[in-house]
């Protein structure tokens, strides 16, 4: 069951833009928001890139025409009660504050039309954590996506206990519709699936090479080898950004903060911030 067919996509960052566009892409008609013209002609750019980069990455289906037609079904605006007055759906990738995410959830709650789901795509903050904000728990839960979503296509669907199943569905299906693969969460799990096996991993990678155990190739090496896993943790942290294990390390203490030392001593320092800034671990032509 599926009954949502227009879209709107808070905050045009690096995951909302991908977000509409990947919606777009598949057929939707997408509303993106946010707070200014500024952010809008970002916006603008991001979305001219990734009709490039769907092309070079050999996205099924995608071409010269079939992006631009993409970029066609995406309207932008700066207007919150515009971009939400027809909404099915509403999802939500701004930064990940909560002072931010609450001020814009109870403005939503008023603009929105009594219809519609709002998801958010908050990788931090648990929805249970957001939804009174929303003046409709029962219509919020969670949609989470990867970055690159086109590549790395796994939505993970998590409600709070307050979250009507048949609304829980219904984002499943919309999840399926816009071609990523729907990971429901049966109860909250900070971390969701993902992270919950990825962030230990990693961790347990910079470990072995800070403690002067290995180099991180050939840990990366034991990890591709002997798992048959296309990456180790070091090639993930590169595509990550090196920025981001550093600030998860530094909230913690222990032998964390240890590790987000060597982080930033060794590499972040030195500029080797991953595979965006052409070095980290590895170095990027
Ligand atoms: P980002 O900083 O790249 O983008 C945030 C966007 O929100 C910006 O365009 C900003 O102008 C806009 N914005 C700021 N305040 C706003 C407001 N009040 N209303 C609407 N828009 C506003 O952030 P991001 O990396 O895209 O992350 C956004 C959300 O997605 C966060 O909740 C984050 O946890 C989640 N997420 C990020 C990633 C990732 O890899 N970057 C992956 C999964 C989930």
């Amino acid at each position: 069951m599926n009954d949502i067919s227009t879209v709107t996509v808070l905050g045009t960052g690096v995951l909302g833009s991908q977000i509409a566009f990947q919606t777009a892409f598949r057929g939707f008609a997408v509303t993106a928001y946010d707070i200014n013209e500024e952010a809008l002609e970002s916006a603008r750019e991001r979305f001219e890139l990734l009709a490039q980069r769907y092309q070079k990455d050999g996205v099924e289906g995608a071409d010269e025409e079939t992006t631009r037609a993409a970029i066609d079904r995406l309207t932008l605006t700066a207007d919150l009660g515009d971009s939400v007055r027809e909404a099915d759906l509403v999802i939500e990738a701004i930064p990940e504050l909560i002072s931010l995410k609450r001020d814009t959830y109870e403005r939503l709650g008023e603009l929105a039309p009594e219809r519609t789901i709002f998801a958010t795509n908050s990788s931090t903050l648990l929805p249970s954590e957001l939804k009174d904000f929303t003046g409709r728990p029962e219509k919020f839960l969670a949609l989470h996506f990867a970055n690159e979503v086109w590549r790395f296509n796994i939505a993970e669907v998590m409600g709070t206990a307050d979250t009507d199943p048949a609304v829980f569905d219904q984002v499943v299906s919309f999840a399926g519709a816009i071609g990523m693969v729907p990971i429901p969460l049966h109860k909250e799990k900070a971390g969701y699936v993902l992270n919950s096996l990825l962030v230990p991993l990693l961790h347990a990678g910079y470990a072995l090479a800070a403690g002067g155990y290995s180099e991180p190739e050939d840990i990366d090496k034991v990890w591709r080898i002997s798992t048959g896993a296309p990456m180790g943790p070091f090639q993930i942290t590169d595509i990550i950004g090196l920025r981001t294990p550093y600030n998860v390390l530094s909230e913690k203490d222990g032998e964390a903060l240890q590790l987000a030392e060597w982080l930033k001593t060794n590499y972040i320092d030195k500029g080797k911030l991953g595979a965006a800034s052409g070095e980290g671990f590895y170095t990027y032509s």
